[in-house]
């Protein structure tokens, strides 16, 4: 067991890819295996924002969570094409992505308002998976953890807790690359995380830690075993069935 006493989440984030067909096949196909698998670990998809109540439709009784890759801080407003996190849990939604690495280069997202996003996705009852990853030249400078680190304090807002909230490191550099940190690096930023969530959140002990940035079948039960990883985002390999099983059943296998 990678933590005693957390069970894994698996989390499909699609990004901005596929079609209305494509979500309805892959989703019937996860559903199938799911019902057959007694899978020892938790699994959430989280389609574009256009698809989430057809997804969500799909996964009505499943036990399958779906999730959204955004929220806006407010409860609504004048905010042309923006999404409350009050609207995704009307939709079903249990997660929202949060600071995701592509929001906070192609927005300008800061971990401020990163942290006011989880606060509005907490007070919608929804738990806020909370990205962070330092880039390549930050891991070259030896800062990673610093990095991380602040990261991670200034996006979790107060309300957070161990139930509540989940961090995913996600190294810039390995996310759609093909490049993975070695898992004697995974462990080590996991284990600095894991310290730093002990002391500023409540049940921090407890708390979920995914990791994400090209997993794949082929690396999944080595990275999921890593000592601290309970779980993986996956953003390329969630769009194929075969390939995003296999990351579940290798997370589900390290819990076992
Ligand atoms: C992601 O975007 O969260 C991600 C981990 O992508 P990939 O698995 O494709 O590296």
């Amino acid at each position: 067991m990678t933590t005693p006493g957390i069970r894994p989440l698996v989390a499909g984030n699609w990004k901005m890819n596929g079609t209305l067909a494509m979500a309805g096949a892959l989703v019937s196909d996860i559903n199938g295996r799911y019902r057959q698998a007694a899978l020892k670990a938790d699994l959430l998809l989280c389609p574009p924002f256009p698809y989430l109540a057809a997804v969500g439709g799909q996964l009505t009784g499943t036990g399958i969570s779906l999730g959204a890759q955004d929220c806006h801080t407010g409860a609504s407003g004048a905010h042309t094409g923006d999404v409350s996190a009050q609207m995704l849990a009307d939709l079903g939604c249990r997660y929202v992505i949060l600071g995701h690495s592509e929001r906070r280069a192609d927005h300008g997202e800061s971990s401020a308002l990163v942290a006011a996003k989880a606060k509005a996705a907490l007070a919608a009852g929804l738990g806020a998976i909370i990205c962070v990853g330092e880039t390549e030249a930050q891991r070259n400078a030896g800062e990673e953890k610093k990095i991380v680190e602040y990261q991670i304090i200034d996006s979790i807002p107060a309300e957070a807790t161990a139930t509540n909230a989940v961090i995913a490191y996600e190294p810039v550099w390995a996310i759609g690359t093909g490049k993975t940190p070695t898992p004697a690096d995974v462990e080590a930023m996991h284990r600095h995380i894991r310290a730093l969530l002990v002391t500023r959140v409540p049940g921090g002990a407890g708390m979920r830690i995914l990791y994400g940035g090209s997993v794949k079948p082929s690396n999944a039960a080595e990275l999921m075993a890593v000592p601290e990883v309970n779980g993986a985002l996956v953003g390329g390999a969630s769009l194929k069935v075969e390939d995003f099983w296999a990351i579940a059943e290798g997370a589900a296998k390290s819990a076992a």
